[in-house]
């Protein structure tokens, strides 16, 4: 197989059973060089790790609780910070707010998301951060609890998979968030997502599958993986009028400004 001449970064996959190698092994293929496995319940905290330990040279590690760990006592978030200890992670998470599909608990997200946060600033790493029918809450929690990670990391994270609007986007990045776009930039009825991607400055852009879900067009239908990445970035190349190549550097060198350098990957290509 030829080297890659582009090198695609996927921010955010889910990994669950014993296929990772696999996965990642078309991911490589497809020029997909940088993945994070990224968690956020005991079974994605699981299936990252592992996908982590069988291939960590393409893969790198977030682990976090997200809001349906809400229910999880300050105990147990102390015992999953400790579990922590001797993992080599390079970001929290996925860590936040979800509305839409957990209403009920709320007050619990809250402060389960602040927690994160603080975890976030005492490992000195980004978070990375879920937000659905939650802006005006997300924001707060960040102006409250985002500040010491900020400082203690030197970056406070990225919101992935983002379905926002402009104006919400504009205030993520005056607070010095990185923004991600999923295969939903591809969907049909995207358009305002499409011109959001576009909007995005070139320093703060990053892309993701987060796979198995939200799988792109034109691959509807299958379950998602890493190797669809190109074709986010095919999306959000077009709207912002440059070439995917182009789109698959600046959003790999801005993985690296957010979550460190992955392996140097430079020494196999002509
Ligand atoms: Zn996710």
């Amino acid at each position: 197989m030829p080297p890659h001449l582009v090198n695609y970064t996927d921010t955010h996959a889910h990994f669950g059973g014993d296929d990772a190698t696999k996965i990642v092994a078309r991911a490589v293929a497809a020029g997909v060089t940088r993945i994070l496995a990224v968690g956020g319940n005991p079974d994605l905290n699981a299936g990252a790790e592992a996908a982590f330990r069988a291939e960590p040279n393409p893969v790198r590690l977030a682990l976090g609780l997200d809001r349906s760990q809400s229910n999880v006592s300050a105990d147990g978030v102390n015992a999953f910070e400790s579990s922590l200890a001797a993992v080599t992670l390079c970001a929290i998470g996925e860590a936040g707010l979800d509305y839409h599909h957990d209403a009920a608990t709320r007050s619990a997200q809250l402060v389960l998301f602040a927690r994160m946060l603080d975890l976030a600033a005492r490992r000195a790493l980004p978070i990375i951060i879920h937000t659905r029918e939650a802006d005006e809450d997300t924001l707060a929690v960040i102006d409250e609890a985002g500040s010491d990670a900020l400082a203690a990391a030197g970056r406070l994270g990225v919101v992935h998979c983002y379905t926002g609007g402009k104006a919400f986007a504009r205030q993520l990045l005056d607070r010095g968030l990185y923004i991600s776009f999923s295969g939903i930039v591809t969907f049909r009825n995207a358009e305002d997502l499409r011109e959001v991607s576009a909007y995005v400055p070139a320093d703060r852009l990053l892309i993701e599958t987060d796979s198995p879900y939200l799988t792109p067009v034109p691959l509807r239908g299958q379950p998602n993986e890493p190797a669809f990445v190109p074709h986010v970035a095919a999306c959000v190349a077009r709207q912002r009028k440059i070439e995917p190549a182009a789109l698959a550097d600046l959003t790999t060198r801005n993985a690296e400004a957010l979550f460190g350098a992955w392996l140097d990957f430079s020494a196999t290509q002509p």
